[in-house]
């Protein structure tokens, strides 16, 4: 990358990713290789491409040219000094915490995680003996409190699920620093909008099947290291755990990422419009979102997050659990679905769906209610997500 692109803002060099050239001029899309082995002169040179991240192709559990492309240019869009691809965001955050962490560790996560992460905790707690700590997010003084000398890693995420709940990030991270201990900040709901690299974080992940591919169209995950030995630690397993990410996967990734920076500006700015309207709206007994004055995490947020808090906040319904049903079921523009990030609108009821298995305890810890509902803004021309929302909010 040149001194040039490196000048650039994130959201142009991401419209520029690094691209070969072929024949003496310079394709703008990223070529799809579709291929997963390559053909070498000798074994000398073969045996060379095994050695690390930033080697020769030779299979594509090992690397493949569109899955690099794509690798570097969440690399740069994170700040990092280099990039996995993984089939998934859990395959991402798997194939970080089996290379990291072995029987007798200690971990602190953030209590309100998302499901997938927090089973997986349990998971590794129970069958490995890696014991976790949770913590509020709130204070450094939790995360010093939970230290213990076996503790490796301290486990984040920049906005929780529904109730976009914003943790003191950067300082929980130079908790964990000044202790010797790595953090991992998963980056999915806030990407140009944060850059936990920045604050100190070691290794950011992303779901790309949310905002980076963003069309709802493809699963894709990635971490991203600031160190380039911890990057070579971490690969080493990933070539053995094997989630590798298919290359059309990661062409319609870098494909999606082009128009990161206008799909987060659009969601940025409806997401608060409607949220601010849902304030107001007589079926609506509060909205979490953290960008409004009312939110706990109001001042954190225009202090972490200056430039647009995301597209994800949460509604609860003052007619409760079967409000939020019949509100999940009448919407027309809007779907019922699980997931977030993309073009379209989602909407959903987590406490009969997400967070299902959660106790009545845990929700309520959580800040989920009965009648919570998860809003995923789309694309679409806010006037018509307000109306669609108004419509089905008369039907209670
Ligand atoms: N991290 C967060 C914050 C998520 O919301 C999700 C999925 O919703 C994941 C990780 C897992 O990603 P994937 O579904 O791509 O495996």
């Amino acid at each position: 990358m040149s001194d040039y692109h490196h000048g650039l803002r994130p959201e142009s060099r991401i419209v520029h990713p690094p691209v070969e050239e072929v024949a003496g001029s310079r394709p703008l899309g990223v070529p799809l290789h579709q291929g997963h082995v390559f053909a070498f002169p000798d074994s000398e040179a073969l045996a060379d491409a095994f050695t690390g991240p930033d080697g020769a192709f030779h299979y594509l559990r090992f690397g493949n040219p569109t899955v690099r492309s794509l690798e570097r240019a969440v690399a740069d869009l994170e700040g990092g000094s280099g990039a996995l691809a993984a089939a998934s965001g859990m395959g991402a955050i798997t194939t970080v915490l089996r290379a990291l962490l072995r029987s007798g560790d200690h971990v602190i996560a953030q209590r309100s995680l998302y499901g997938g992460t927090f089973a997986t905790f349990a998971d590794l707690a129970a069958r490995w003996g890696v014991d976790v700590s949770h913590v509020s997010g709130d204070d450094p003084e939790e995360v010093r409190a939970a230290l213990r000398p076996t503790t490796r890693l301290l486990y984040l995420e920049t906005v929780s699920n529904p109730t976009a709940r914003v943790p003191e990030l950067p300082a929980l991270i130079g908790a964990a620093r000044e202790a010797g201990v790595l953090s991992v900040v998963d980056n999915t709901f806030t990407p140009l909008l944060h850059r936990p690299i920045e604050h100190g974080a070691d290794i950011v992940i992303h779901s790309a099947t949310k905002y980076l591919g963003g069309h709802s169209d493809v699963m894709a995950g990635l971490a991203v290291f600031a160190d380039a030995e911890l990057h070579h630690r971490v690969w080493h397993h990933a070539v053995e755990q094997g989630a590798t990410l298919d290359p059309f996967a990661a062409w319609l990734t870098l494909r999606g990422m082009q128009t990161l920076g206008l799909r987060i500006r659009r969601h940025n700015e409806s997401a608060l419009d409607l949220a601010g309207r849902l304030a107001a709206h007589p079926a609506i007994a509060a909205v979490h979102h953290p960008g409004l004055p009312g939110h706990p995490d109001h001042e954190r947020a225009r202090r972490l997050l200056p430039d647009g808090q995301g597209g994800v906040f949460a509604v609860d319904l003052a007619g409760g659990r079967e409000a939020a049903r019949t509100f999940v079921g009448a919407v027309r523009l809007a779907s019922l679905a699980p997931s977030l990030g993309g073009v379209h609108t989602l909407v959903l009821h987590p406490a009969s769906t997400s967070h299902r298995q959660l106790s009545d305890d845990e929700l309520t810890a959580a800040g989920i209610g009965p009648g919570t509902v998860r809003i995923a803004v789309g694309i679409e021309h806010p006037e018509d997500i307000w109306a669609d929302l108004e419509q089905a909010l008369a039907g209670l």
